[in-house]
């Protein structure tokens, strides 16, 4: 008998920790933290949690004895993690440290890189952690249970789903994926090799199956293209820091516009670490002729912060303020102190490539930052296309693998997977703390 018990990522958005157990061998599907959960209880920065116990006391975490830090037999044989993204990967700096954990390369550099430019905090630690990393065509051997990585396209480089091979049949998961995106051809890949093993369950990512939409990273490139071209002042862009798709399709406007791309230090400081991996071709934040970093301003900076700023072509709000119409900055919402310091003219432009607002909280925020932008006077475009699979998309690429069932997850919206799809396979519903057998 084999066992699926979803610790996280059954009916939310996040927090994937998918435990299979097959005779000895044990698995977490990713280790990632439930953010829902924790903004129910915690806001940052006045409110953190001091420790796991408080974290597994609230129930955020898993009550599972041997899963962290410090504690002796280890309750999982491994921890398998499909990507970068915090609700996938965050728990690991809680990870008991005597259980490896598996990951890409690339995952690999970005929690690296990322751990190196956060201040500490016990969810913040990488150290003495065993990473093994592993890229497709690999077989990961557990004994009775077996994994195969095969990649998928999603809005962070580096990005895996599975397929577990157990004694009681293949158990295909998606990680998180989509089918639109530059490399569509990966998660094509996924699905072809997924139906060669004919999967007893897919457990499914469902992120967007609430909200579809068409557009494509080159339809993103061709807007945000057509709102430079017409911008004459300084054109600000909000992106994910590790979405180096997105930074690629700015990278490119920058050049074919003739301004420079001014990133963050954290976006050149993870840009600098992916250099390693040759593979990603992602620009080189430091010679670069079209990239600069902008320099915030402050007193004193962090020593990852000094590193880029001694090596790179640095900016500050006075040069771009001297030089709006040859910039595109790189900004977040956050970044407003900044802008008023850079004083826009008239006719700029603030791009948003990143998702809208769809809680109350973002709402809230999306209010105050749209008060700073009519303060500063500048129009705001929403450019974005999305890192998840669209609905239909989602039934093809279903339809094409053909699970004896499926299971929801990654979804606030489960119920829906089965009256959009029940025509497909069998849809299996859970919660946290589920367990499934097959
Ligand atoms: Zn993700």
């Amino acid at each position: 008998m084999v066992k699926v018990t979803f610790y996280g990522g059954a009916a939310e958005i996040g927090g994937n920790k998918i435990m299979i157990e097959d005779e000895d061998s044990k698995i977490m599907l990713d280790f990632g933290m439930s953010l829902g959960d924790r903004a129910r209880f915690f806001s940052e920065p006045f409110l953190s949690p001091r420790d796991e116990q408080g974290l597994i006391q609230l129930g955020i975490t898993p009550k599972l004895s041997g899963l962290y830090k410090g504690e002796q037999t280890p309750a999982a044989t491994a921890v398998i993690l499909s990507h970068s993204h915090i609700d996938h990967s965050m728990c690991v700096s809680l990870l008991n440290r005597d259980i490896p954990v598996y990951c890409g390369e690339t995952t690999k550099l970005i929690l690296e890189a990322t751990t190196g430019m956060r201040q500490g905090g016990f969810e913040n630690n990488l150290s003495g952690i065993q990473f093994k990393t592993f890229r497709t065509g690999d077989m990961l051997d557990f004994g009775a249970i077996r994994v195969e990585p095969v990649h998928v396209d999603h809005s962070v480089p580096g990005s895996y789903g599975f397929l577990v091979h157990t004694s009681n049949g293949t158990i295909a998961y998606s990680g998180d994926f989509r089918a639109h995106g530059p490399r569509a051809d990966m998660t094509l890949d996924f699905a072809v090799k997924a139906r060669s093993r004919e999967p007893r369950v897919f457990l499914c990512e469902g992120t967007n199956l609430v909200r579809g939409d068409l557009r494509t990273e080159s339809e993103v490139s061709e807007k945000a293209t057509r709102v430079v071209e017409d911008t004459k002042g300084l054109v600000l862009a909000n992106f994910s820091t590790a979405d180096t798709d997105r930074l690629r399709t700015f990278h490119e406007i920058a050049k074919n516009t003739d301004r420079v791309l001014a990133i963050s230090l954290k976006q050149a400081y993870l840009l600098d670490a992916l250099l390693k991996d040759s593979k990603l071709g992602t620009p080189d934040p430091i010679h670069d002729p079209h990239i600069v970093v902008y320099q915030k301003t402050k007193k004193t900076y962090y020593h990852w912060e000094q590193e880029i700023i001694q090596k790179a072509s640095v900016k500050t709000s006075k040069d771009v303020r001297s030089s709006q119409e040859k910039v595109i900055l790189a900004a977040t919402s956050y970044d407003m102190n900044e802008i008023l310091e850079i004083r826009p003219g008239p006719a700029g432009a603030f791009i948003n490539s990143s998702s809208e607002p769809f809680n109350e909280e973002m709402e809230i925020d999306h209010e105050r930052f749209v008060n700073w932008l009519n303060y500063f006077g500048l129009p705001l475009y929403q450019i974005h296309s999305s890192g998840h699979i669209m609905p239909n998309e989602l039934r093809q690429v279903v339809a094409q693998i053909a699970p004896s069932r499926l299971v929801p997850i990654h979804t606030e919206q489960p119920r829906l997977f089965e009256l959009f799809m029940k025509d497909l396979t069998t849809i299996d519903q859970v919660q946290k703390e589920s367990v499934l057998t097959i």
